[in-house]
């Protein structure tokens, strides 16, 4: 994101926090949770490494080939025009050769089997010719061709994974490569978050008049399912505060980060900041971008809470920002960073100076590699199509006015929680 070093923004509303200042002071409010288990590694899959992970072993542990073919001498290749070699055995990945190739010998060898002693090369075999027990090669290869050695993977005594990474599907394959079944990893977050509304119903429910259905509730089960973890969903909260403030207490007993959605503007029925001024140490940003300009951060006793917006995109935006940087702090996880690209924007963007805009874009590239980007169409904060549509968020800076066609606009492309 382009970095702006002015916190307030300057010319329209001097309150507004910028998005960065935003993150800096969320993260600066958020422990990391301290509670670790060893685990077998399936059960690890996305869970952050406690400790650093050093292997016990070279791999590949030998030396062995990435063709299948010959293994030769490289020596034999110094002789002038076609070299014959004769054929003493063959190696198998898992059943090797248990001889010694000598000068003009070679050894039948498949992909991952073990180089047999006296071998340094193999000669892959579209480039033999076979005769019974002989083959013919020309002297135009190189001496140690298409062989692995050992530790060329990872070598012995390194540090293969570093506390803090959370763990994918390659890291699984990696701590199996080097024998380890089982790591220390930290406890999942437990997360739980509730929608607030006299109009929300849920699932199977009928709508009266000026009724809708709940999808906050859902969008987020999605995102936080994708940052693996514990969800505790609380449903929905009617615009009651006995029953706003009684929930919250619930879940600062039992979670290790709270979530709400709605309720937390200036609407009459918007109670969520009156019953955080009695319950929780929580601060209410007006914040400079759209969509998602109010946001609550805070704690209620020792768990952080975040009020989010009631806009169904507004809360995707604010949870992809602020709630998935925060939730990555409290698994321990090192920082990562949204990728940003610059493309070229292919539609006019309305868009005026006061506050940064993620409007929703469409990435691609053109048939001459360019990148370029194509809006949703209309970006109201209650237009969820949007975001189902979009692979990306088109970043407008806070002071910059309309944008127009073929103009370079930054984009961050959705990262795995979108
Ligand atoms: P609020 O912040 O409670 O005033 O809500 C702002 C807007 O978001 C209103 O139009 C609400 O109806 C809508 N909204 C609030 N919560 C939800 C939800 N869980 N699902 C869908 N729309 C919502
Ligand atoms: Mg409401």
């Amino acid at each position: 994101m382009t970095k702006n070093n002015n916190c307030y923004d300057d010319t329209k509303q001097p309150s507004l926090l910028t998005v960065e200042k935003t993150l800096e002071l969320i993260k600066n409010g958020i422990k990391q949770i301290e509670k670790n288990q060893t685990q077998a590694i399936r059960d690890a899959l996305g869970n952050t490494l406690a400790e650093d992970v050093i292997s016990g072993i070279n791999v590949p542990p030998h030396r062995n080939s990435a063709m299948d073919g010959y293994a030769i001498q490289s020596k034999d290749l110094e002789n002038a025009g076609n070299i014959q070699l004769k054929v003493i055995g063959t190696s198998f990945a898992g059943a090797p050769f248990d001889g010694k190739v000598s000068k003009t010998e070679c050894v039948r060898i498949m992909t991952g089997a073990m180089m047999p002693e006296g071998s340094d090369t193999v000669i892959m075999q579209e480039d033999t010719q076979r005769n019974d027990d002989i083959i013919e090669i020309n002297n135009q290869h190189k001496a140690g061709q298409n062989v692995r050695h050992p530790g060329e993977d990872i070598q012995e005594g390194s540090v293969v994974l570093k506390a803090g990474k959370q763990i994918s599907p390659a890291d699984l394959g990696l701590l199996s490569s080097i024998g380890i079944a089982e790591v220390k990893t930290y406890c999942k977050p437990k997360i739980a978050f509730f929608s607030t509304g006299d109009e929300l119903k849920s699932l199977g429910e009928t709508l009266g008049p000026g009724d809708i259905y709940d999808s906050n509730r859902y969008t987020l089960h999605g995102m936080l399912k994708k940052m693996h973890v514990e969800i505790i969903d609380l449903g929905v909260i009617a615009d009651d505060k006995a029953l706003i403030q009684q929930t919250l207490e619930k879940a600062a007993q039992s979670a290790d980060m709270i979530l709400t959605s709605g309720g937390a503007s200036v609407g009459e029925a918007d109670y969520i900041s009156e019953i955080l001024a009695e319950i929780g140490q929580v601060n209410f940003w007006k914040i400079a971008m759209k969509p998602g300009k109010p946001l609550a951060f805070g704690h209620i006793n020792q768990t952080p809470y975040f009020g989010l917006p009631g806009n169904p995109v507004s809360v995707m935006a604010t949870c992809y920002l602020f709630v998935q940087p925060a939730i990555e702090y409290l698994k321990g996880q090192k920082e990562a960073s949204h990728l940003s690209l610059k493309a070229k924007c292919l539609n006019k963007l309305k868009k005026s100076p006061g506050r940064t805009d993620f409007q929703r874009g469409i990435l691609k590239q053109d048939e001459n590699g360019e990148l370029t980007v194509d809006t949703t169409g209309m970006q109201g904060s209650h237009i969820l199509t949007s975001m189902s549509i979009a692979n990306c968020f088109i970043v407008l800076p806070q002071q910059s006015g309309n944008i127009k066609e073929g103009e370079a606009v930054e984009v961050l492309p959705f990262n795995g929680i979108l």
